[in-house]
């Protein structure tokens, strides 16, 4: 037993070095990284039940020049800690409003772009200034830029958080709710927040037992129709099979983001696959 113990506390100790190392490493690259363009903004396809894209999800990726693509669950949380993060969204928001000017100009303008906002970003930026700045700098509106945020990002100062909300929304902005039902946005979420779009995570059907798929269905029945009755439009997220796609529309889900469209792609791709005639 006390070898066992050893060799699981090593296994540990390894673990977090190799974290602790990486953590360093990407912070010190971080800026380097940014002014070098190895972040790229991807786009994931949001459509409507028969298909249409209507709009796109920004989701960052960093194409290293060693290791690669790195995917944003390696990268996200280090850059938070380090107080980084708030430069990288600053740089995909922009990246995202520029896409929408261009897509404008050539007669695209019925697609939006919904962008990630972080914890972080609510502490270390002043949002209202930034965003209404961004479209005012790109001529486009409001409408177009959707923020998504959670409600582990809401959590400090909810009093002054609520404010800024109320004024972007006034501005023009939609706010959407991301990951709804997965532990980081609930129930006290659409109470304190008149949020626009409700995002449903289908992670809520990932890997459940056969006895349980019936219970899970009609729960996620009740939240479409308790984001209808708050008014708000629901997307739902994570969409894998058609069988989910023909059982979310029947419950009223308005649009689809998820594998069984299309992945996150570069933005030649996406505009390859979804706005070329
Ligand atoms: P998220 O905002 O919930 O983004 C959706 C995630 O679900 C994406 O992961 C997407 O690739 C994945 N996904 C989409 N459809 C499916 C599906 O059908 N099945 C499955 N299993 N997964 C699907 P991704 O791109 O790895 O991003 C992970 C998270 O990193 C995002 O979760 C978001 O919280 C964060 N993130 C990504 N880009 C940014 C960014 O620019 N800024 C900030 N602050 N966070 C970002
Ligand atoms: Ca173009
Ligand atoms: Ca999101
Ligand atoms: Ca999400």
């Amino acid at each position: 037993i006390k070898e066992d113990y050893n060799k699981k506390i090593s296994f540990y100790d390894k673990k977090f070095l190799v974290t602790a190392l990486r953590e360093k490493r990407y912070t010190s690259e971080f800026e380097v990284a940014l002014s070098k363009r190895q972040f790229k903004m991807y786009l994931q396809a949001q459509v409507t039940p028969n298909g249409n894209v209507c709009g796109a999800e920004a989701l960052v990726r960093w194409i290293h020049p060693e290791s690669g693509l790195i995917p944003p669950y390696e990268f996200i949380s280090v850059f938070e800690k380090s107080g980084l993060i708030h430069k990288l969204d600053l740089f995909i928001w922009e990246e995202a409003a520029k896409k929408l000017a261009e897509w404008k100009k050539e007669g695209r303008d019925d697609l939006h772009i919904s962008v990630n906002i972080s914890t972080k970003d609510f502490q270390h930026l002043d949002l209202f200034a930034t965003f209404t700045n961004l479209v005012r700098k790109y001529g486009i509106s409001p409408q177009k830029l959707k923020l998504e945020i959670t409600e582990s990002s809401m959590m400090l100062d909810l009093e002054k958080q609520l404010l800024l909300i109320d004024k972007l929304q006034n501005f023009g902005f939609d706010i959407e709710i991301d990951d709804f039902g997965s532990g980081y946005s609930s129930l006290n979420m659409l109470k304190s927040i008149h949020a626009n779009v409700l995002k449903l995570d289908m992670g809520f059907l990932r890997n459940i037992k056969e006895v349980d798929a019936l219970r899970a269905k009609d729960i996620l029945k009740s939240t479409v129709n308790l984001a209808k009755v708050l008014k708000m439009t629901v997307i739902t997220e994570g969409v894998e099979t058609l069988d989910q796609v023909e059982f979310l529309t029947q419950a009223g889900s308005d649009y689809f983001q998820g594998y069984y469209f299309a992945k996150p792609i570069s933005v030649g791709d996406f505009e390859e696959k979804f706005l070329k005639q």
